[in-house]
């Protein structure tokens, strides 16, 4: 079988897993991508972050009145557009978990470019009978990419999804939204949080609920402090404009 693949890749190169296009070898590209993730050049070159200027946001509770953390920081790189907006569709329904580690990469290239510090990263945890059904939890593989490069360690065990909750990007109102995720989250009180600067990760930022509700959690599990981060998000806006 090895040999045949070896044949059938120099009669038939492999082709761009987001677009099925064939790799262009000769554009230059400023991202180093890992051999076996075959993208093309047209699909990289819509990979532009977001101006430095438009990367943090408040990560606002819906409805904000009362929220216990209305400071709560959002940091998101890239838009929701452009490369983000085919890959995302791609990581989370067509098995492909090597764009997510490739965007766990670049998340930390930007964490580290941004200054951005803590003690742990945690990933937002799939439920079980979503991550069986995937066969992994991208949130986490974005969270363990972002790891290695930011070298802040990272643990998929501490926070703990205890409610089947529909898919955000199904709901429109914002309200239902909201209570979808409310409670959705604890931590594991096997681990010790107390005094811990957390960074939550999760792939994409829509309202912001779901990054609120599981910093709710960490903070409930004694962490000092919680900051969140998307790989991406669909709002170009103003700096820290409310998310
Ligand atoms: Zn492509």
């Amino acid at each position: 079988m090895g040999i045949l693949k070896d044949v059938a890749d120099l009669l038939l190169p492999p082709t761009c897993c987001v677009c099925g296009g064939f790799p262009d070898a000769d554009g230059k590209i400023p991202y180093d991508v890992p051999e076996d993730l075959h993208l093309c050049f047209n699909c990289l070159s819509s990979l532009i972050p977001q101006p430095e200027d438009r990367r943090f946001f408040t990560c606002l509770s819906e409805p904000y009145e009362g929220d216990p953390h209305p400071e709560l920081p959002l940091y998101i790189p890239f838009p929701y557009k452009g490369f983000f907006e085919k890959t995302v569709p791609q990581m989370k329904f067509h098995e492909h978990p090597e764009l997510a580690s490739f965007t766990g990469t670049l998340l930390g290239s930007y964490i580290s470019k941004d200054n951005l510090n803590a003690d742990l990263i945690v990933p937002i945890p799939l439920s079980a009978k979503r991550e069986k059904e995937r066969g992994y939890n991208q949130a986490g593989l974005i969270a363990q990419g972002a790891s290695q490069v930011c070298g802040i360690p990272c643990s998929d065990k501490v926070l703990v999804r205890v409610k089947e909750t529909m898919r955000q990007t199904e709901i429109t109102d914002n309200a239902v939204r909201s209570s979808n995720v409310q409670g959705a989250f604890r931590t594991d009180p096997e681990f010790c949080l107390d005094g811990l600067k957390v960074m939550l990760i999760d792939d994409v930022a829509t309202t912001g609920n779901t990054l609120h509700e599981a910093a709710v959690a960490l903070y409930e599990g004694g962490a000092a402090q919680v900051v969140c981060c998307a790989a991406c998000g669909n709002r170009a806006v103003l700096n820290a404009e409310s998310y």
